[in-house]
């Protein structure tokens, strides 16, 4: 086996790609299956035991509906594709796109799906540093693969690591927090799920008290419900009681989940903007304090809301929910004026519409208001690459954006969409040899 030298150590060269993506979440898996989708080799570095990331170890759904995503894409095949692979997922009717997945199984279709078209996963592979040239291209990565370094080498790769590792082993410049309140951050959560559940009984409770939020159904088991003021009594009480803390009941939201009856996945706890998921202490803590809040909230849940009297805790993100930490400096940054003015660029690559989302403790000072359906700014290839590496381009949540825009950007549907490009761009560079960040994104401009 080829060896490098890795500060000094010999290290082995474990495998080779035309295309290297560090980080298998939401974004990294389409950019795989885009370029295996362009017949470029491709392989993925992925720190946990599962593709995903969000969307499956940190139990996010669903799919949040875009109105201007691209319909021809991926974004509409991938679905179309996965409901066969699991026919229980579900679509919340307003868009083909907006979509209800089992994370579990979510997890287990990009694994096939990446596999099937030829491309190679290593799970439990943590991206640890990259090797450059004397261009600042990257060589290889280095990875510390179940339980041993090693290197992969590529042509051209991809940061879509979510916390912008690659990019900053390259020297590139990151942007923390919120640039104009002292670089907070948005709030984190640790999502789990409950299971034993009478959905029946639930939606008679929320009729019964006037409850006026979203997700009473005719059908019981389609039951979804948020915090609403028909409740608040209830959840003071506990607050009174030490039962749960103020904090515990700040976001209510509970999901059902495809092919899981009598079953809730919540949007929470959320746990506030007062960690800084950037910090290695308040990481942990983060994690710590979430079990800790899961379990005055489920007891909250199972003792006060009927339905739940026989309920109990399924499952826990094994990833914890960060919503922001860092982004890349590209060489656009899509900034807060691009999404009040609707901005389209000549090398515009996807179409962006979601609201800015911040999830802050302070009311948003910003007053950016919502879209129309129909109405959307464009996300310029330029945010997706930097001046400082030729080969590297960056997807995911950590693209080169605003805080705010980040809060936009971030839904899971854009992220595919725009992961599409970069699929196609890695093609493209490798084709016409030409680098990632010399490459024209006209080309790629949105049509649809
Ligand atoms: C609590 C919460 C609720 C949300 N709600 C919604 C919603 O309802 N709808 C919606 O559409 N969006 C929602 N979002 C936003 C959306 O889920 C995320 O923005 C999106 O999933 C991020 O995708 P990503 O690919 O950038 O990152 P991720 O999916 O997090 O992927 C990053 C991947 O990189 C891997 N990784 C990290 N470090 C390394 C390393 N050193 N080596 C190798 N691999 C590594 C991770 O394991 C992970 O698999 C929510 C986000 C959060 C946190």
């Amino acid at each position: 086996m080829e060896k490098i030298n890795f500060f000094g150590k010999e290290i082995a060269v474990l495998d080779s790609a035309d295309v290297v993506i560090i980080g298998g979440g939401v974004a990294g898996s389409v950019a795989a299956i885009s370029a295996l989708k362009e017949h470029k080799s491709c392989i993925i570095v992925e720190k946990s035991n599962a593709l995903g990331g969000t969307a499956t170890n940190g139990l996010v759904m669903p799919f949040m509906a875009s109105h201007v995503s691209n319909m021809n894409g991926l974004n509409v095949e991938l679905n179309k594709d996965y409901m066969k692979f699991d026919p229980k997922v579900f679509f919340n009717g307003e868009h083909e796109n907006a979509m209800f997945a089992n994370p579990v199984t979510y997890a287990m279709y990009h694994d096939y799906k990446v596999r099937s078209l030829g491309g190679q996963i290593y799970y439990d592979a943590t991206f640890i540093e990259s090797i450059k040239d004397q261009n600042n291209k990257i060589t290889h990565v280095i990875a510390y693969i179940h339980n041993e370094l090693y290197a992969i080498k590529g042509q051209v790769f991809v940061d879509t690591s979510a916390e912008g590792l690659l990019a900053k082993s390259c020297g590139c410049e990151l942007m923390h927090g919120n640039e104009k309140r002292n670089h907070v951050h948005q709030s984190v959560s640790l999502r789990y799920e409950m299971g034993g559940l009478d959905k029946a009984k639930l939606c008679d409770w929320l009729r019964s008290i006037g409850y006026k939020g979203f997700g009473i159904a005719e059908n019981p088991q389609n039951v979804e419900f948020v915090r609403d003021p028909s409740f608040e009594d209830v959840i003071n009480k506990a607050i009174e009681n030490n039962e749960v803390t103020k904090d515990d009941m700040r976001y209510i939201q509970a999901f059902r989940v495809p092919g899981k009856p009598n079953t809730f996945a919540f949007n929470g706890p959320q746990l506030g903007e007062k960690y800084n998921p950037d910090d290695p202490k308040e990481y942990s803590k983060c994690i710590s304090e979430g079990l800790a809040s899961i379990y005055r909230y489920s007891k909250f849940m199972i003792n006060h809301i009927p339905g739940f009297e026989k309920a109990y805790i399924t499952h826990i993100a094994s990833q914890l929910g960060i919503r922001e930490s860092v982004r890349v400096k590209t060489i656009y940054v899509l900034q807060n004026e691009d999404y009040t003015n609707r901005a389209r660029f000549e090398d515009g690559i996807a179409k962006a519409d979601w609201y800015v989302d911040t999830h802050s403790d302070e009311p948003d000072d910003e007053g950016i208001e919502e879209y129309s359906h129909g109405e959307y700014y464009e996300v310029p290839y330029r945010s997706l690459i930097t001046h400082e590496c030729p080969n590297l381009i960056i997807g995911g949540r950590i693209i080169g954006a605003s805080f705010r825009v980040e809060a936009s950007v971030r839904i899971q549907i854009t992220l595919r969409d725009i992961s599409e490009v970069i699929g196609k761009a890695c093609a493209y560079s490798i084709d016409h040899n030409i680098d990632l960040n010399k490459i024209d994104g006209k080309i790629f401009k949105v049509n649809y």
